[in-house]
């Protein structure tokens, strides 16, 4: 009989899935655990997708979402192609570890018989001590969890470097001391602004750690319309620099998975030649394109949740959370003792309040908290002193 264990990548049989925050099946839940966002679309998003709803669906809808680039590319002030779209910047994110990261060789003796107490993932990474820079998928920690997923499933190598305390970036001259990073790795992942921490990054300090690095770097700005500023110049000004956006959280488009790249023509023609023929599916072209059309009313949300992440930052503060700054749709948070983080998180969610939280070492202590409304908030601050109350 084959077993079917055996007929599984030894990569993917050892593989620590990505998890997705909970998505609830029952109504009657305050859903502050994924930052979406707590408006829906415009009117005219919906419009355009109920109208595109009709025997259309039978055809296959436009390989290269070429109208939805062409859109892009005038908002950014760019060629489209400059542009690759994704179905999510999820799938764009995977594309550029398939593109630009040569899987490690799988036939060095340590890979072939790896420690029995070691996986084949930890075994690669070993060799970033030997210097595989083209094998290396790099990235800060605390950041974007799916990153040494995405490594783990490429057969890359991966290097997980710890961000400043308060988690700021460091400086080249800084990473160089540490001995950790990797001036030449294939593909550098930078979170910007960061996930889980909230924390915003200078232009001018992705400038010089851009400059500095010799493979691919992306700067995944998935919270971007949130902060102060914003990186997209230089993937137009460095061709290994590519800028990551989502319609998903600031344009109220998570269901629809519609994400892009900018950068250089060589790098996202690499990547296009690897997606799918129809990565986005028609209604999420329809849907981006609309949202497009009706910028005004997203930045007029931008503003409602960036006011709301200020009136709960000082909220929570004044209950004890230790909050730190943030420039995206979220808040980490460190809560006020006895109860850890993960007791907290239990703790909300008999009240019916969801909640992330993660048990890896530098973030185990916080927990990240989606800017709801208004009224979610305020139901989330009381929740919290009635915790508190009772602890
Ligand atoms: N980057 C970061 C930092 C994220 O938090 C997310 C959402 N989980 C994404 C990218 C992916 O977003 P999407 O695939 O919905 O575009």
């Amino acid at each position: 009989m084959i077993k079917p264990q055996s007929l599984i990548r030894s990569q993917v049989r050892q593989l620590h899935a990505y998890v997705p925050g909970e998505q609830p099946r029952v109504r009657g839940l305050i859903k502050l655990n994924t930052n979406e966002n707590p408006y829906p679309p415009s009117p005219r998003v919906l419009d355009a997708v109920r109208k595109a709803v009709d025997q259309r669906l039978r055809l296959y809808p436009n390989p290269g979402a070429d109208t939805l680039r062409a859109a892009l590319a005038r908002l950014h002030g760019c060629a489209v192609g400059n542009i690759i779209v994704g179905n999510g910047s999820d799938e764009l994110l995977a594309l550029a570890t398939r593109a630009f990261v040569e899987p490690a060789d799988l036939l060095q003796t340590d890979l072939r018989r790896p420690d029995p107490g070691r996986g084949v993932a930890e075994a690669l990474s070993a060799q970033v001590a030997r210097g595989v820079s083209s094998r290396l998928v790099q990235y800060f920690t605390p950041s974007y969890s799916l990153y040494p997923v995405l490594a783990d499933i490429a057969g890359a190598a991966r290097n997980p470097v710890p961000l400043t305390a308060g988690f700021d970036l460091p400086g080249p001259r800084e990473l160089a001391e540490g001995g950790r990073w990797d001036f030449h790795a294939a593909l550098t992942f930078i979170t910007t602004p960061n996930a889980p921490s909230g924390r915003g990054y200078a232009t001018r300090a992705l400038e010089a750690l851009c400059r500095a690095q010799r493979g691919v770097v992306v700067l995944d700005e998935a919270y971007v319309d949130f902060a102060e500023e914003n990186a997209m110049e230089l993937a137009l000004r460095y061709p290994h620099v590519l800028v990551s956006r989502t319609f998903s959280k600031a344009y109220s488009l998570c269901f629809q998975r519609v994400g892009y790249f900018v950068g250089h023509p060589t790098l996202i023609e690499a990547l296009h030649k690897i997606r799918d023929s129809y990565n986005v599916n028609g209604l999420g072209q329809v849907a981006a394109e609309a949202t497009l059309r009706d910028l005004a009313y997203y930045r007029r949300n931008f503003r409602r949740v960036i006011a709301t992440r200020q009136r709960l930052a000082q909220a929570l503060a004044s209950l004890g959370f230790q909050v730190c700054p943030s420039q995206t749709n979220f808040l980490m948070v460190k809560p006020p003792g006895p109860a850890t983080a993960e007791q907290w998180l239990e703790a909300l969610r008999r009240r019916k309040i969801l909640v992330r939280w993660w048990s890896a070492p530098e973030v185990r202590d916080f927990l990240r908290i989606t800017v709801g409304t208004d009224g979610e908030a305020d139901v989330l601050v009381a929740t919290a002193r009635r915790i508190l109350e009772e602890m």
